[in-house]
């Protein structure tokens, strides 16, 4: 493991530096991309931004996201700064072909890296976001902030934090987003985006998913499904359906919540949340999958009603082990 000086380093020795986040992005992903990129457009660095997945409607109100690619665009780069991102998969088929490139890797994020991909990695599991990460590291490079810069970090930080709700928000992390509200930024506007007001699409989600609305038997297991046909119904992307786990979260008494959502016909992504002593992480590891202690996730092959009886069964487990 090296430190933020080490990664410093290598962003002053680079010049054309390309950033990407991780599929499915989401504020913490983006809002680390474009605050590091903008900011280091600010000493003299030639940046491209690009992301696996396109940017969700919902973020498009941040400073530089119209400057996003998807997918790998065409250039040539001498530094690949991959954010928030803790296994080359979830880079993507088209931008994971960068590792293959004879060029530096660098990996700053805030989960559990198992194996190091690049060259200089820089992981800080208690870190509650990649953006809080990144601050430092622009305090470390002494590079001045500006309300841009500090409107990507303080939804990168407000996203992952659920609004300063989880367990892994610390005093260092409301320290860091009231330093970043001093530059100007809107926190209640960004807010108000963010929490508040949502596309029609997410009702018509909530209508589709919620009558499957399920419990264990003990009261501590709880999901959801949508499945294709839902998603064909409402015509709903990923990001309409990104807070459905939330619902089977909310409910008294569940420890563990499933989010069960087919991405095309037999793959199924499974949405992992923890509420007080189960580390999801290790369930979603089971099954190639990984994460936080609260909210993990992983893909799967397979019919979603197979695909759901391993994942409950596993899930009964780990409440029954209490980890
Ligand atoms: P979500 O359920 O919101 O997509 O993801 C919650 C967290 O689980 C993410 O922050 C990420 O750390 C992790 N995660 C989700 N899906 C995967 C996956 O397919 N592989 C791995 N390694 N981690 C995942
Ligand atoms: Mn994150």
């Amino acid at each position: 493991m090296n430190d933020l000086k080490d990664v410093a380093w290598e962003l002053y020795d680079a010049e054309s530096i390309i950033i990407s986040g991780h599929v499915m992005p989401d504020g913490d992903s983006i809002g680390s991309t474009l605050g590091l990129g903008l900011a280091l457009e600010k000493i003299g660095k030639k940046i491209t931004f690009t992301s696996p997945h396109p940017i969700p409607e919902i973020y498009k109100f941040l400073p530089g996201a119209e400057r996003i690619h998807h997918g790998l665009p065409d250039g040539v780069y001498d530094t690949f700064v991959v954010l928030d991102c803790s296994v080359p998969d979830r880079l993507g088929d088209e931008v994971v072909s960068l590792l293959d490139r004879d060029i530096k890797v660098i990996n700053i994020d805030h989960h559990q890296v198992e194996k190091p991909f690049a060259h200089v990695s820089y992981i800080d599991s208690k870190a509650a976001s990649t953006g809080e990460i990144i601050f430092d590291l622009l305090k470390n490079m002494r590079i001045n902030l500006d309300v841009d810069i500090a409107t990507n970090l303080y939804t990168a930080i407000v996203t992952d934090t659920g609004s300063f709700k989880y367990e892994g928000t610390a005093p260092g992390t409301h320290r860091k987003a009231a330093a970043l509200l001093e530059y100007g930024v809107n926190g209640a506007r960004i807010s108000k985006m963010l929490f508040d007001e949502k596309p029609i699409e997410v009702f018509k989600v909530l209508e589709n998913a919620l009558p499957t609305l399920n419990v264990s038997e003990c009261g501590k297991v709880a999901w959801i499904n949508f499945d294709w046909e839902a998603r064909q119904k409402t015509g709903a992307k990923d990001e309409h359906t990104e807070e459905l786990v939330d619902y089977p979260r909310r409910i008294k008494g569940v420890e563990v919540a499933l989010l069960f959502r087919e991405l095309s016909p037999g793959v199924v992504k499974v949405s992992m949340r923890s509420n007080y002593y189960v580390d999801v992480s290790r369930v979603a590891s089971e099954f190639g999958g990984g994460g936080h202690k609260r909210a993990s996730g992983c893909v799967l092959k397979g019919d979603i009603s197979e695909v759901q009886k391993q994942v409950i069964s596993a899930a009964l487990e780990a409440v029954k082990r209490r980890v």
